[in-house]
């Protein structure tokens, strides 16, 4: 216990006024752009090119969040047809990037994700990954 009548408050005061002084450290967002760090865990991106449709990252996936679809061609090859990942549950861990054996999936600096309906916490990386090819082929990338 202190022994001085009053010190806490003195304390208090003197940690108020030094912040009240000091430099604002407030991020003035979305007026400006947070700097994320480099390794940010934003909202998943995959790689149709590379995914195999294995399975191996929902299987990591420790909430269940990743649902994948594929079919079977002549050969019994298997090709990737949808790629679902409900972010309602989804922790921003890692084990699924991790998991992955072909290097598919990583994360973007993509978080601004928040929806009024939960269906909208549901994303298609595959569906998305082909719409963002057809754009860059129709811009001529
Ligand atoms: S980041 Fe974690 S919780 Fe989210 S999909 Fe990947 S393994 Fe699952
Ligand atoms: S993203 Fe990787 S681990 Fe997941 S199904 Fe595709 S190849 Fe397999």
């Amino acid at each position: 216990m202190s022994g001085v009548y009053g010190e806490g408050l003195l304390k208090g005061l003197g940690i108020t006024i030094r912040h009240f002084f000091g430099k604002a450290i407030t991020e003035q967002y979305p007026e400006r752009r947070p700097k994320l760090a480099p390794r940010f865990h934003g909202l998943l991106s995959l790689d149709p090119t590379k995914c195999t449709a294995c399975g191996t990252c929902a299987n990591f996936c420790p909430n269940g969040v990743i649902r994948i679809k594929s079919e079977r061609d002549e050969q019994k090859r298997r090709h990737l047809t949808g790629y679902e990942v409900n972010l309602l549950y989804c922790l921003f861990c890692g084990l699924c990037v991790e998991a992955c054996p072909e290097g598919a999936l990583r994360f973007t600096p993509h978080f601004e994700l928040a929806t009024y309906r939960r269906a909208g916490a549901i994303y298609d990386l595959y569906a998305l990954s082909r719409e963002a090819a057809g754009e860059r082929r129709a811009a001529g990338g």
